[in-house]
């Protein structure tokens, strides 16, 4: 990066930065689906915080409200006090989302991050079943703590860690190896009780895998996880850091499956604005800690329960949800577009609601691209263990027009990197 306005970055941070050596520039502003640079030069937002953003940058009801509680001298920091906004908070999120779907869960405040909500689901289920092992699944991410690292299958990522990690069991994703039934496979590893490996804990899952390559899980897939869990009397865990608050069109990404995971992890938007919150749902019979043994200081935040009740309000009518459906037509239709207009790419559409993906067969190519896509106004990213996949994530808020120029600056992208 030979740009002035770089230097400082280069010279004074770690080098554990990654996301802004491939997006070299200083952004200053930023307005629904669009963000801004120190330039003046204008992107369209296909990454939105990685799916943080599900709700746009600087929500005007949301920013109204903070800045209104602030200048109020509201309670910022909340640890374990009640407050206001914490109150109004749990009280929203039980009437508008849980008891519309007869979800019976406790909800917990882990701490800041999704990392932190993976963690604490893990504990708790340890705890309750009294069992380590916790089984994950090819090319799952899920955090970069010890714990949530354990269960992540990626060796790239396992390679921070600097020494093995344990405690954990990866098996295939479904449709991972073709032509073979993943779940006869996990039915097998747990029925063999003679080979010494000890029954797990949990099975941990994120229903369309994010950071993987947008892998989506087929509905009954997930339908026969399920079973098996129950069957075996483990928790299932789904995390919905990143495919949850609608994301897939959906509030809970598995509500289509009909199932109800024991612990839900949600963190990412649910903060509405970007702001750090998580959140761990526990079935109540397993709410099992005793006062105190899990708890850390940032584990809310009144600024975060703020817009995240505002947020909320967006699934008291379905109009969103339904929007979410449409738009998410609109950019599955320009996927095709562009993968039938260029067949050397070897090219596949995947993913769900305003989660997809281009997985692009050709070496290589994914970053170039993104580059490009850069240079002309887009925010994109890849994922995949081998970055193979160029990945959508814009926020829900985006118009049709918006998916479209999107869309249109990749195409374009694509013609420029291939010839
Ligand atoms: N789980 C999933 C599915 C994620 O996508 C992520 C973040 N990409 C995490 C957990 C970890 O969240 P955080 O980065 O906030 O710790």
């Amino acid at each position: 990066i030979e740009d002035d306005k770089m230097k400082t970055f280069e010279e004074l941070e770690s080098t554990v930065r990654s996301y802004s050596r491939g997006w070299p520039t200083v952004f200053e502003k930023a307005k629904g689906y669009k963000i801004w640079d120190t330039d003046g030069k204008e992107y369209i937002d296909f990454f939105a915080g990685a799916g943080a953003l599900n709700y746009g940058h600087n929500d005007e009801t949301m920013q109204e409200k903070m800045i209104a509680y602030i200048r109020d001298n509201g309670i910022i920091h909340s640890l374990d006090m009640g407050t206001t906004p914490r109150k109004e908070f749990l009280e929203r999120f039980k009437d508008i989302i849980l008891t519309p779907r007869n979800l019976d869960y406790k909800v917990m405040f882990p701490g800041p991050t999704g990392t932190n909500s993976v963690e604490s689901a893990l504990k708790i289920a340890r705890k309750v079943t009294g069992r380590d092992t916790v089984i994950s699944f090819t090319n799952a991410f899920h955090g970069m703590t010890i714990g949530s690292l354990s269960v992540t299958a990626n060796s790239f990522k396992r390679h921070g860690a600097g020494v093995p990690l344990h405690h954990s069991v990866s098996m295939p994703f479904d449709d991972y190896v073709e032509d073979q039934d993943t779940i006869a496979y996990l039915e097998r590893f747990l029925e063999d009780r003679g080979s010494g490996v000890a029954l797990p804990a949990a099975i941990i899952l994120e229903t369309v895998q994010g950071e993987g390559g947008i892998n989506a899980a087929s509905m009954e897939w997930l339908k026969k996880v399920d079973d098996l869990c129950k069957r075996w009397d483990i928790l299932l865990i789904v995390d919905d850091v990143q495919a949850g608050c609608g994301r897939t069109g959906t509030f809970f990404s598995f509500e289509p499956a009909g199932i109800d995971p024991d612990i839900v992890c949600l963190s990412k938007s649910i903060g509405g604005v970007g702001l750090p919150m998580a959140l761990t749902l526990i079935k109540s019979e397993y709410d099992q800690w005793g006062p105190g043994e899990h708890n850390g200081t940032f584990r809310g935040n009144n600024l975060a329960f703020i817009a995240a009740t505002e947020a909320l309000t967006n699934w008291e009518t379905d109009h969103f949800s339904k929007s979410i459906q449409e738009k998410a037509d609109v950019l599955r239709k320009g996927v095709q577009a562009i993968i039938s207009k260029y067949p050397e790419l070897d090219a596949h559409q995947r993913g769900r609601g305003l989660m997809q993906g281009i997985a692009i067969g050709k070496d290589d190519l994914t970053d170039d691209i993104c580059a490009e896509a850069f240079q002309r106004g887009l925010i994109v990213e890849t994922s995949g263990p081998n970055d193979e996949v160029i990945k959508f994530l814009p926020p829900l808020i985006i118009d049709k027009e918006g998916i479209e120029k999107g869309l249109g600056i990749l195409d374009d992208s694509i013609g420029a990197t291939l010839s």
